[in-house]
């Protein structure tokens, strides 16, 4: 039985505007995610043509008591101000078998109080992009929102050019973004943000709800989610793109997806947000720009903690950050023990690949295959200065060698942390192109083949072929 309840429209008055999705007219179900439908307990035939105005915002499922949330934020670097769900409606939250709610939300559901210039829609392009690269990161092992449907329609929307409009329903446990609790902080509302933090905490870490220091362990605990986040997305080379506070998730989630990118060739000053002109948001800079948000959301949470409080949270993101990439990182070299070179390994391997502009995912999952003692390398033939890699090599051989573990138990761990394919960017590019030729066959194809992203499935090997030149140089607008 489908069951909805709604404690964020019932125990937070005065934290949304409630209000019904505008549907987009014509509109028709052009793809669903099965599997996530199969999780979430839904029935095919929720999908059905009959069912169609679920997708579109045209019908609600009882129970369901639509709003949209208010919250602020920083961007890039300023203080925005009022921003909120200016297209997104949360329709109400799923009760799962298993007691667990989950947040259905639609996006491209028209105008709501903070829509500001925006028109509430989305377009098709962006909501591929969304559905493939949610989808992808959670087959990595990456938390993030997941996507369920993408509806979409002929009637255009104004873009740079006019283009289809579209609908995306998102799941996730929670849409509370740091931007919560700025927007109650700067409106000198102490109370809300109190109300709010006790919402999340009852909600979201009922385990918390009994501790004297509960504010403290709760804060400490989205520092740590944050630092675990990052050193996963820079582990698989995933760049967010648009780190604004309001775009960061108090649960650690992956939100919001705009002019992302998967690294192809590692390059680690690498920018996908093409409006992002000081390179903010570049990959590299990633783990800090987390922390600078994470000093915003510590600035709106000042009211419910002491400030040695508020900086001994803060203090744990770096050995979080330190140690959760190293633990991913050792096994992509498929390390078993702990070593002080560990690191000089890692970055002189990083070195030479961005020196070479060598293929990340495919230099690890390459090294996956090593045969120790084998003169047969297909890794070497990857690289020009033959000489600088004979010289990593080894030295990795020399470091692997006393652990005494089997090549194929090494390939195995090794395997499982180097995937061999990923959302490059212009595979999601020809999912769209042929989206919008009413062809879904081969969205539907890449988010098979992305499922299980480690295993070999040579029926796939062209999703993990290297881009062709165009794909490398994609421009991806950032207008969604
Ligand atoms: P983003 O950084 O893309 O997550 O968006 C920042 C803010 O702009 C959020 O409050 C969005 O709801 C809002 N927004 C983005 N695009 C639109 C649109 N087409 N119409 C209305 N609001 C939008
Ligand atoms: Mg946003």
């Amino acid at each position: 039985m489908l069951k909805f309840v709604n404690t964020y429209h019932d125990e937070l008055d005065g934290f949304y505007t409630a209000l019904n999705p505008t549907p987009l007219n014509d509109a028709r179900l052009l793809y669903y995610n099965a599997p996530l439908a199969a999780e979430l307990g839904l029935t095919d035939a929720l999908f059905s043509r009959e069912n169609q105005g679920l997708w579109n915002g045209e019908t609600l499922l009882p129970g369901m008591k639509p709003l949209a949330q208010v919250y602020s934020g920083h961007q890039f670097g300023s203080w925005a101000g009022q921003l909120g769900d200016g297209r997104g409606i949360l329709l109400g939250e799923q009760l799962l078998s298993n007691g667990n709610k989950v947040d259905w939300h639609l996006k491209g559901a028209g105008l709501t109080p903070y829509s500001r210039m925006g028109d509430g829609r989305a377009v098709l392009r962006s909501v591929i992009r969304e559905f493939l690269a949610s989808e992808a990161l959670h087959n990595l092992g990456v938390p993030t929102t997941r996507a369920l449907t993408i509806v979409t329609s002929q009637n255009p929307v104004f873009r740079e050019q006019p283009e289809r409009g579209a609908m995306l329903l998102r799941v996730a446990e929670s849409h509370i973004r740091f931007g919560h609790f700025e927007h109650f902080y700067h409106r000198n509302q102490p109370e809300q943000v109190r109300q709010l933090a006790d919402y999340a905490i009852g909600h979201h870490w009922p385990e918390l709800e009994q501790e004297p220091d509960r504010y403290f362990l709760w804060f400490k605990d989205i520092v740590e989610r944050t630092a675990r986040l990052i050193a996963l997305w820079q582990s698989v080379g995933f760049a967010h793109g648009v780190m604004n506070t309001d775009n960061m998730s108090i649960l650690g989630l992956t939100i919001d997806f705009g002019p992302y990118g998967f690294l192809d060739d590692y390059s680690p000053g690498y920018i996908c947000n093409h409006s992002d002109y000081q390179g903010r948001y570049a990959f590299s800079n990633q783990p800090a720009v987390a922390f600078w948000n994470l000093h915003k959301l510590a600035n709106a949470l000042s009211g419910l903690m002491t400030m040695e409080q508020l900086q001994r949270g803060l203090a744990a993101y770096e050995p979080e950050l330190v140690a959760a990439f190293g633990k991913q990182m050792r096994a992509k070299l498929g390390l078993f023990t702990q070593h002080s070179q560990d690191n000089d390994l890692l970055n002189e391997l990083l070195s030479l690949i961005a020196k070479e502009k060598r293929d990340y995912t495919r230099t690890f999952r390459r090294l996956s295959d090593v045969e120790q003692g084998s003169s047969r390398l297909a890794l070497r033939d990857d690289f020009i200065d033959r000489e600088a890699f004979d010289s990593w090599y080894q030295r990795w051989c020399t470091r692997i060698q006393p652990e005494q573990v089997s090549d194929e138990r090494r390939q195995r761990l090794m395997k499982s942390v180097n995937p061999k394919r990923i959302l490059r960017n212009y595979l999601a590019q020809q999912a769209i192109e042929a989206a919008e030729r009413d062809d879904v066959s081969v969205l539907k194809r890449l988010h098979h083949g992305l499922l299980d992203p480690y295993s070999e499935l040579p029926e796939y090997d062209d999703l993990a072929a290297l881009p062709p030149e165009w794909g490398k140089t994609l421009t991806i607008s950032c207008s969604s």
